[in-house]
């Protein structure tokens, strides 16, 4: 069976989240906060700090392939930069660009809930940061999801703006 894993993936660093990094041309940056990864920029992508990180799915780098496109999470493909693989909470790859596009836009139309191996440990996420914003300052909480919520949650508001709810 194929993996994630097995997928056609692409070269990457992992940086800090709290010190955005000049972005190399030539592979990806994986923001990790705590070790948790929060974001994927891809290749000589600028980032404005005004605006929040792309989103992500981490998913683990074992996974069925057709497992992980059934899920929840990647009804969200489409919108994240990059699927950031991990294996026992290390980063060990990146899936984005064509190759993910390519595999999102086969995904079934429908994601039957029962589809994923019964017994499969763990799912993938969606890791996203808070868009709201305060006086000009955004949240950029990261939370991570195992589909979009509906409704949304209570933002963790590591910033302590005035509280809200997370802003997708
Ligand atoms: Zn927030």
């Amino acid at each position: 069976m194929a993996t994630l894993r097995d997928q056609r993936l692409s070269d990457f660093v992992v940086a800090d989240a709290s010190n955005l990094p000049v972005v190399p041309p030539d592979r990806w940056i994986v923001l990790v906060d705590d070790n948790r990864p929060v974001s994927a920029i891809a290749p000589a992508t600028r980032l404005d700090p005004a605006r929040p990180v792309p989103a992500i799915i981490v998913a683990p780098a074992d996974l069925d392939v057709d497992a992980a496109l059934a899920s929840e999470a990647f009804a969200e493909a489409a919108d994240v930069s990059a699927v950031v693989l991990v294996d026992g909470g290390t980063v060990v790859g990146v899936w984005g660009g064509p190759s993910l596009a390519n595999a999102a836009a086969q995904r079934p139309a429908r994601g039957a809930p029962g589809s994923v191996l019964p017994g499969t440990p763990t799912i993938p996420v969606i890791v996203r940061s808070c868009t709201f914003t305060d006086g000009g300052t955004i949240c950029a909480t990261a939370s991570s999801f195992p589909g979009k919520p509906f409704p949304m949650p209570a933002c963790p508001n590591a910033r302590h703006l005035s509280a809200h709810d997370f802003h997708w």
